[in-house]
């Protein structure tokens, strides 16, 4: 049977959702979107769109009437109105789902409560509470926003104790928690498919460089040991189990100093550090997201060759409408966003570097910093 497929939020991943939806149309008849911006990018693959606001309860469930299964490609939609809309269609993950992991000190006390490796953690409801429990952490120590925080935004690193005050009221009355630092020496992501059928479906462990707390490049496959390897995997396979909500899961990691895997979150949805597979892959992360919501069988996750995505993010010293100039390679995969504007770190595109030349992962950074500038988003 072929569903119309609603996908709430139409940015970057929605967009290539949705190319993805469209190559599968013995599946998948249509494509709308719900997403505040008119023209949005998924809109411009071909979705059909709502102009609404992710949280907005009317626009959502619009989007529920109309679409025979829903999912996302963010993970602040409204979970209670989401709820309310399982009445009326299938979401994919589920709302439950999508509630534990928005909440990261949900989240990470049922992955703890699963016997799934993440560092010490603990709420914090007020200044007194803070200088309390910090002591058992020590300093460095982070505190962090429970929700709605991206990006590195949402975190405060409390340095001594004299940071403590304004640590607090950098957040405004959010509520918090607080995590033990992790000295790590990677930071590393496993993406992860689990259909509703249950079957389960790991792509190889690759490695974060982030700049700015921003996602500058992933790598891929990461440069860690075989042990390393399979424990991520292993933890990923793990984590999918336990979770239950179908779709493509993000799962972030550390690899501290002794090579020991901690998560460090879940995005219940496809992820940047997923990009890659576009290439690299022989099924993408956007395919198999909508494979594990079809209830279709997991497509084929093996590496096929080593490639490294590196993200073209707003330079910060404008914004407005941009250019980047046009370079040509045979093994770059150029993939802009479609976004009118460029602003300070703004996601706008993305390649693909493909090591078609066994020039190895050292091979692979030598290019990228010969032609990184050339990407750089200039005003229009
Ligand atoms: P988050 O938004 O919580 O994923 O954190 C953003 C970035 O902050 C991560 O990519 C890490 O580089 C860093 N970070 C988060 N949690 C910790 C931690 N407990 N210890 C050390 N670094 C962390």
């Amino acid at each position: 049977m072929r569903q119309i497929l609603g996908i709430i939020g139409g940015g970057q991943l929605g967009m290539m959702l949705t190319e993805a939806a469209k190559k599968m149309p013995e599946h998948i008849s249509d494509v709308i979107v719900l997403d505040p911006t008119p023209n949005c990018s998924a809109a411009q693959a071909g979705a059909k769109q709502i102009v609404g606001d992710f949280k907005d309860k009317d626009a959502i469930l619009e989007a529920a009437s109309k679409a025979d299964i829903i999912t996302y490609e963010i993970e602040s939609g409204d979970s209670s109105v989401l709820k309310i809309a399982e009445s009326k269609t299938t979401i994919n993950p589920s709302p439950e789902t999508l509630r534990i992991i928005q909440d990261k000190f949900l989240q990470k006390t049922f992955l703890k409560d699963n016997k799934i490796p993440v560092t010490d953690f603990v709420e914090i409801t007020s200044l007194d509470d803070l200088r309390k429990k910090i002591s058992n952490f020590g300093y460095p120590a982070l505190l962090k926003a429970r929700r709605d925080a991206y990006d590195g935004r949402g975190n405060f690193k409390i340095k001594s104790e004299a940071d403590l005050e304004q640590a607090l009221n950098y957040f405004s009355g959010k509520p918090l928690m607080l995590e033990r630092f992790v000295d790590f020496k990677m930071e590393v992501s496993v993406i992860a498919a689990r259909n509703t059928k249950g079957q389960i479906a790991t792509y190889p462990v690759v490695e974060n460089i982030h700049e700015n707390n921003i996602l500058k490049m992933t790598v891929a496959p990461a440069r860690v040991t075989k042990n390393v390897t399979s424990e991520a995997e292993k933890i990923a396979k793990e984590t999918m189990r336990v979770l239950h909500g179908a779709g493509v899961f993000g799962i972030e990691m550390f690899v501290t100093r002794q090579d020991q895997i901690l998560i460090n979150e879940i995005a219940p949805r496809v992820h940047n550090s997923g990009h890659h597979t576009l290439q690299s892959s022989k099924t993408s992360q956007f395919e198999q997201h909508l494979r594990a919501i079809l209830g279709l069988d997991l497509g084929d996750t093996a590496l096929i060759r080593p490639t490294i995505m590196y993200n073209i993010l707003g330079p910060d010293n404008f914004q407005g409408k941009y250019k980047i100039p046009e370079v040509k390679q045979d093994n770059l995969y150029l993939k802009m966003y479609g976004k009118e504007e460029s602003k300070p770190q703004r996601k706008l595109g993305h390649f693909n570097l493909v090591d078609r030349k066994n020039i190895g992962i050292d091979g692979l950074l030598e290019s990228i910093n010969l032609i990184k500038d050339k990407f750089r988003p200039i005003p229009a």
